[in-house]
């Protein structure tokens, strides 16, 4: 091993605890007691559903702060095999095969969202639409900066209590809104 060499292992080291932290098989957060403790931030994070931005301006502000990861959830698309459609303003890719199929399903995950695209191995449910979408919402908040907060939360509390997926799971898990 020479020196030049320790970084990319370093960096193999890391990807390989995150993927092994991105395990969709733990309990679910609401059938886990809450955690004494916890940084409040956190408890913030896990609890705040941003909205869709409410102005013209805000809306385009997000799809700029997130398109760095609309740019790869596009390359991630690409490798579906399908043709995307637009759904409540982000890029739906349903049914997804090739490589970004085979990779959610060897992960056991029914959609992947990255920016303002969705990527699901089905038809998404209202549910799981519920859920993507409040990645998208997360997504146009915090812009780039998502990547490495994401993987932080990841790293220290794993998929189902990552903060970030336990706002989505209690937007997934809440009853529809009855317009009529
Ligand atoms: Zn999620």
């Amino acid at each position: 091993m020479t020196p030049r060499r320790l970084p990319l292992l370093g960096l193999a080291v890391v990807a390989g605890v995150l993927w092994w932290r991105l395990r969709p098989d733990a309990p679910a957060p609401s059938e886990q007691p809450a955690s004494h403790g916890e940084l409040r931030a956190v408890s913030w994070l896990a609890s705040w559903t941003p909205t869709t931005p409410r102005t013209p301006v805000g809306r385009i502000a997000g799809y700029v702060w997130a398109a760095p990861l609309t740019v790869a959830g596009m390359l991630l698309g690409s490798l579906s095999g399908t043709t995307p459609e637009v759904r409540d303003g982000v890029l739906l890719f349903v049914g997804a095969g090739g490589v970004a199929g085979w990779m959610l399903r060897w992960r056991g995950f029914s959609a992947a969202t990255l920016g303002h695209v969705i990527v699901a191995a089905g038809h998404p449910d209202a549910a799981l639409l519920r859920h993507e979408l409040v990645h998208v919402r997360q997504a146009e908040r915090w812009g780039p900066l998502f990547v490495p907060l994401y993987l932080a939360g990841l790293l220290r509390y794993g998929y189902r209590h990552n903060p970030f997926e336990r706002a989505a799971y209690s937007e997934q898990r809440r009853p529809p809104v009855n317009l009529a």
